[in-house]
Protein backbone atom coordinates (compact mmCIF):
# COMPACT_ATOMS: atom_id res chain seq x y z
CA UNK A 1 0.00 0.00 0.00
CA UNK A 2 1.57 3.50 -1.40
CA UNK A 3 1.18 6.21 0.85
CA UNK A 4 1.44 9.30 -1.76
CA UNK A 5 3.96 12.10 -1.49
CA UNK A 6 3.70 15.97 -2.82
CA UNK A 7 6.99 17.89 -2.01
CA UNK A 8 6.73 21.29 -2.92
CA UNK A 9 4.64 21.29 -6.05
CA UNK A 10 3.83 23.84 -8.43
CA UNK A 11 1.75 24.18 -11.51
CA UNK A 12 2.11 26.57 -13.72
CA UNK A 13 -0.25 27.30 -16.50
CA UNK A 14 0.57 29.40 -19.54
CA UNK A 15 4.45 29.64 -18.48
CA UNK A 16 6.04 32.85 -19.69
CA UNK A 17 2.98 34.54 -21.09
CA UNK A 18 1.18 37.20 -20.02
CA UNK A 19 -1.39 35.49 -18.64
CA UNK A 20 0.81 32.89 -16.54
CA UNK A 21 -0.86 31.72 -13.45
CA UNK A 22 0.73 29.42 -10.66
CA UNK A 23 -2.73 27.70 -9.97
CA UNK A 24 -0.02 25.02 -7.15
CA UNK A 25 2.01 27.21 -5.49
CA UNK A 26 4.70 25.00 -3.20
CA UNK A 27 2.51 22.40 -2.18
CA UNK A 28 3.64 19.67 0.88
CA UNK A 29 1.67 17.05 1.63
CA UNK A 30 1.43 13.13 2.54
CA UNK A 31 -1.45 10.92 1.81
CA UNK A 32 -1.77 7.90 4.30
CA UNK A 33 -3.04 4.94 2.27
CA UNK A 34 -6.59 3.34 3.31
CA UNK A 35 -7.43 6.59 4.46
CA UNK A 36 -10.09 9.36 3.39
CA UNK A 37 -8.60 12.51 2.65
CA UNK A 38 -10.41 15.89 1.84
CA UNK A 39 -9.06 18.50 -0.46
CA UNK A 40 -11.11 21.42 1.10
CA UNK A 41 -11.44 25.11 -0.70
CA UNK A 42 -13.39 27.51 -2.33
CA UNK A 43 -13.90 27.75 -6.37
CA UNK A 44 -10.40 28.41 -7.83
CA UNK A 45 -8.36 27.49 -5.18
CA UNK A 46 -6.67 24.78 -7.48
CA UNK A 47 -8.29 21.45 -6.05
CA UNK A 48 -8.81 19.94 -9.53
CA UNK A 49 -5.42 21.07 -11.03
CA UNK A 50 -4.09 19.35 -7.84
CA UNK A 51 -6.42 16.05 -8.09
CA UNK A 52 -4.95 15.67 -11.67
CA UNK A 53 -1.50 15.48 -10.88
CA UNK A 54 -1.86 13.07 -7.90
CA UNK A 55 -3.79 11.26 -10.58
CA UNK A 56 -1.32 11.65 -13.26
CA UNK A 57 -3.32 13.37 -15.91
CA UNK A 58 -0.49 15.93 -15.65
CA UNK A 59 2.33 16.98 -14.66
CA UNK A 60 4.07 19.20 -12.16
CA UNK A 61 5.89 22.57 -13.38
CA UNK A 62 8.14 21.84 -10.35
CA UNK A 63 7.78 19.47 -7.31
CA UNK A 64 7.80 16.07 -6.80
CA UNK A 65 5.44 13.81 -6.64
CA UNK A 66 5.96 10.19 -5.15
CA UNK A 67 3.93 7.09 -5.25
CA UNK A 68 5.24 5.00 -2.62
CA UNK A 69 8.92 5.40 -3.32
CA UNK A 70 8.39 5.44 -7.17
CA UNK A 71 8.47 9.26 -8.09
CA UNK A 72 5.67 9.84 -10.86
CA UNK A 73 5.88 13.45 -11.07
CA UNK A 74 8.74 12.84 -13.54
CA UNK A 75 7.94 10.04 -15.56
CA UNK A 76 7.30 9.89 -19.59
CA UNK A 77 3.94 10.14 -20.94
CA UNK A 78 3.70 6.04 -21.49
CA UNK A 79 4.47 5.05 -18.05
CA UNK A 80 1.55 7.86 -16.38
CA UNK A 81 -0.79 6.68 -18.53
CA UNK A 82 0.26 3.06 -17.47
CA UNK A 83 0.42 3.87 -13.98
CA UNK A 84 -2.76 5.98 -13.98
CA UNK A 85 -4.71 3.24 -15.38
CA UNK A 86 -3.33 0.47 -13.00
CA UNK A 87 -3.55 2.62 -10.01
CA UNK A 88 -6.37 5.46 -9.75
CA UNK A 89 -10.02 5.41 -11.11
CA UNK A 90 -11.32 8.80 -11.09
CA UNK A 91 -15.05 10.28 -10.20
CA UNK A 92 -15.89 13.21 -11.97
CA UNK A 93 -17.90 16.00 -11.08
CA UNK A 94 -21.07 15.50 -13.79
CA UNK A 95 -19.68 11.93 -13.32
CA UNK A 96 -18.89 12.07 -17.23
CA UNK A 97 -21.16 8.84 -18.63
CA UNK A 98 -21.30 8.22 -21.85
CA UNK A 99 -24.82 9.00 -23.53
CA UNK A 100 -25.83 6.05 -25.84
CA UNK A 101 -24.18 3.84 -24.03
CA UNK A 102 -25.28 1.11 -21.05
CA UNK A 103 -24.81 0.93 -17.35
CA UNK A 104 -22.97 -2.04 -18.12
CA UNK A 105 -20.89 -0.36 -21.12
CA UNK A 106 -20.11 2.34 -19.25
CA UNK A 107 -19.04 0.74 -16.05
CA UNK A 108 -16.18 -1.74 -18.54
CA UNK A 109 -15.21 1.10 -20.71
CA UNK A 110 -11.53 2.22 -18.62
CA UNK A 111 -11.02 -1.92 -18.76
CA UNK A 112 -10.46 -1.82 -22.37
CA UNK A 113 -7.22 0.06 -22.58
CA UNK A 114 -5.73 -2.96 -20.25
CA UNK A 115 -7.55 -5.93 -22.49
CA UNK A 116 -8.52 -7.64 -19.89
CA UNK A 117 -9.87 -11.48 -20.56
CA UNK A 118 -13.58 -10.77 -21.54
CA UNK A 119 -15.58 -13.21 -19.27
CA UNK A 120 -13.82 -12.14 -16.17
CA UNK A 121 -14.12 -8.42 -16.80
CA UNK A 122 -17.95 -9.03 -17.59
CA UNK A 123 -18.09 -11.20 -13.99
CA UNK A 124 -16.38 -8.24 -12.27
CA UNK A 125 -18.46 -5.64 -13.81
CA UNK A 126 -21.72 -7.28 -12.59
CA UNK A 127 -20.28 -7.79 -9.04
CA UNK A 128 -19.76 -4.33 -8.93
CA UNK A 129 -23.42 -3.58 -10.34
CA UNK A 130 -24.88 -5.69 -7.55
CA UNK A 131 -22.89 -4.33 -4.62
CA UNK A 132 -24.42 -0.89 -5.88
CA UNK A 133 -27.80 -2.07 -5.99
CA UNK A 134 -27.68 -1.45 -10.18
CA UNK A 135 -27.70 -5.48 -10.97
CA UNK A 136 -31.45 -4.35 -13.26
CA UNK A 137 -30.43 -1.53 -14.79
CA UNK A 138 -26.97 -3.31 -16.72
CA UNK A 139 -28.93 -2.59 -20.08
CA UNK A 140 -30.63 0.22 -19.06
CA UNK A 141 -29.02 3.39 -21.38
CA UNK A 142 -27.53 5.88 -18.68
CA UNK A 143 -29.16 8.58 -19.84
CA UNK A 144 -32.44 6.70 -17.78
CA UNK A 145 -30.62 6.84 -14.82
CA UNK A 146 -31.65 8.61 -11.77
CA UNK A 147 -29.25 11.23 -10.24
CA UNK A 148 -28.67 8.25 -7.26
CA UNK A 149 -28.02 5.65 -9.88
CA UNK A 150 -26.18 7.72 -12.37
CA UNK A 151 -23.68 8.32 -8.85
CA UNK A 152 -23.14 4.75 -8.29
CA UNK A 153 -22.45 3.77 -12.13
CA UNK A 154 -19.95 6.26 -12.02
CA UNK A 155 -18.74 4.77 -8.75
CA UNK A 156 -18.68 1.45 -10.41
CA UNK A 157 -16.80 2.53 -13.33
CA UNK A 158 -13.80 4.02 -11.02
CA UNK A 159 -13.62 1.06 -9.68
CA UNK A 160 -13.86 -1.34 -12.41
CA UNK A 161 -10.02 -1.61 -12.83
CA UNK A 162 -9.86 -2.44 -8.80
CA UNK A 163 -7.73 0.76 -7.91
CA UNK A 164 -5.71 1.26 -4.97
CA UNK A 165 -6.51 4.85 -4.93
CA UNK A 166 -10.04 6.51 -5.69
CA UNK A 167 -9.94 10.20 -6.70
CA UNK A 168 -13.27 11.80 -6.59
CA UNK A 169 -13.52 15.90 -8.14
CA UNK A 170 -16.32 17.52 -5.92
CA UNK A 171 -18.46 14.19 -6.60
CA UNK A 172 -21.53 15.92 -4.60
CA UNK A 173 -21.90 19.03 -6.60
CA UNK A 174 -24.76 18.12 -8.11
CA UNK A 175 -26.19 15.74 -6.26
CA UNK A 176 -28.88 16.62 -3.47
CA UNK A 177 -28.08 16.34 0.53
CA UNK A 178 -29.84 12.72 0.87
CA UNK A 179 -27.88 11.35 -1.97
CA UNK A 180 -24.48 13.22 -0.99
CA UNK A 181 -25.05 11.39 2.48
CA UNK A 182 -25.56 8.65 0.31
CA UNK A 183 -22.26 8.95 -1.36
CA UNK A 184 -20.69 9.32 1.86
CA UNK A 185 -21.65 5.95 2.96
CA UNK A 186 -20.62 4.23 -0.71
CA UNK A 187 -17.17 5.93 0.08
CA UNK A 188 -17.22 4.61 3.83
CA UNK A 189 -17.44 1.06 2.55
CA UNK A 190 -14.83 1.29 -0.14
CA UNK A 191 -12.30 2.90 2.82
CA UNK A 192 -13.62 -0.68 4.61
CA UNK A 193 -12.42 -2.58 1.53
CA UNK A 194 -8.75 -0.45 2.31
CA UNK A 195 -9.05 1.83 -0.86
CA UNK A 196 -7.04 5.24 -0.58
CA UNK A 197 -9.85 7.82 -1.03
CA UNK A 198 -8.67 11.70 -2.55
CA UNK A 199 -12.01 13.71 -2.58
CA UNK A 200 -11.97 17.41 -3.86
CA UNK A 201 -15.16 19.34 -2.05
CA UNK A 202 -15.92 22.48 -0.92
CA UNK A 203 -19.48 20.85 0.46
CA UNK A 204 -19.64 20.34 3.89
CA UNK A 205 -21.39 17.01 4.01
CA UNK A 206 -18.18 16.01 2.47
CA UNK A 207 -15.66 17.31 4.66
CA UNK A 208 -17.76 17.31 7.76
CA UNK A 209 -18.56 13.62 7.49
CA UNK A 210 -17.08 10.95 10.27
CA UNK A 211 -15.83 8.89 7.13
CA UNK A 212 -13.30 11.84 6.31
CA UNK A 213 -9.93 11.22 8.21
CA UNK A 214 -8.11 14.33 7.18
CA UNK A 215 -9.13 17.89 5.56
CA UNK A 216 -6.53 19.18 3.92
CA UNK A 217 -7.41 23.45 3.22
CA UNK A 218 -6.19 24.82 0.04
CA UNK A 219 -6.29 28.55 -0.58
CA UNK A 220 -5.05 30.46 -3.93
CA UNK A 221 -3.09 27.03 -4.99
CA UNK A 222 -1.13 26.82 -1.66
CA UNK A 223 -2.16 24.69 1.70
CA UNK A 224 -3.76 27.08 4.20
CA UNK A 225 -3.96 23.84 7.33
CA UNK A 226 -4.34 20.48 7.46
CA UNK A 227 -6.48 18.91 10.14
CA UNK A 228 -5.84 15.18 11.56
CA UNK A 229 -8.59 13.48 13.27
CA UNK A 230 -7.64 11.24 15.96
CA UNK A 231 -8.20 8.25 14.20
P1 LIG B 1 -10.71 24.36 -8.28
O1 LIG B 1 -10.79 22.95 -8.73
O2 LIG B 1 -10.28 24.50 -6.84
O3 LIG B 1 -11.95 25.13 -8.55
P2 LIG B 1 -8.78 24.61 -10.43
O4 LIG B 1 -7.66 23.72 -10.07
O5 LIG B 1 -9.75 24.12 -11.44
O6 LIG B 1 -9.54 25.08 -9.11
O7 LIG B 1 -8.21 25.98 -10.96
C1 LIG B 1 -7.29 26.76 -10.22
C2 LIG B 1 -6.95 28.01 -11.02
O8 LIG B 1 -6.19 27.64 -12.17
C3 LIG B 1 -8.17 28.75 -11.53
O9 LIG B 1 -7.93 30.13 -11.41
C4 LIG B 1 -8.27 28.33 -12.96
O10 LIG B 1 -8.84 29.33 -13.75
C5 LIG B 1 -6.82 28.10 -13.35
N1 LIG B 1 -6.69 27.07 -14.39
C6 LIG B 1 -7.10 25.79 -14.29
N2 LIG B 1 -6.80 25.09 -15.42
C7 LIG B 1 -6.19 25.97 -16.25
C8 LIG B 1 -5.64 25.88 -17.57
N3 LIG B 1 -5.63 24.74 -18.25
N4 LIG B 1 -5.08 27.00 -18.09
C9 LIG B 1 -5.06 28.16 -17.40
N5 LIG B 1 -5.56 28.31 -16.15
C10 LIG B 1 -6.11 27.24 -15.57
MG1 LIG C 1 -12.35 21.90 -9.54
Amino acid sequence: MNRITLNNVTKVFNQGRPNEYAAVRGVSLTIEPNRVTCLKGPSGSGKSTLLSMIGCLSRPTSGRILLGEQMISGLPERFLTDIRRHTFGFIFQQFNLISGLSVLENVILPAYPLAPDHRSLMKSAHELLERFELGHKAESPVQWLSGGEAQRAAICRALINDPQILIADEPTANLDTKLSHAFMGQIAQLRKLGKTILITSHDPVVFDSPVVDSVVELQDGAVLQEAVDAA
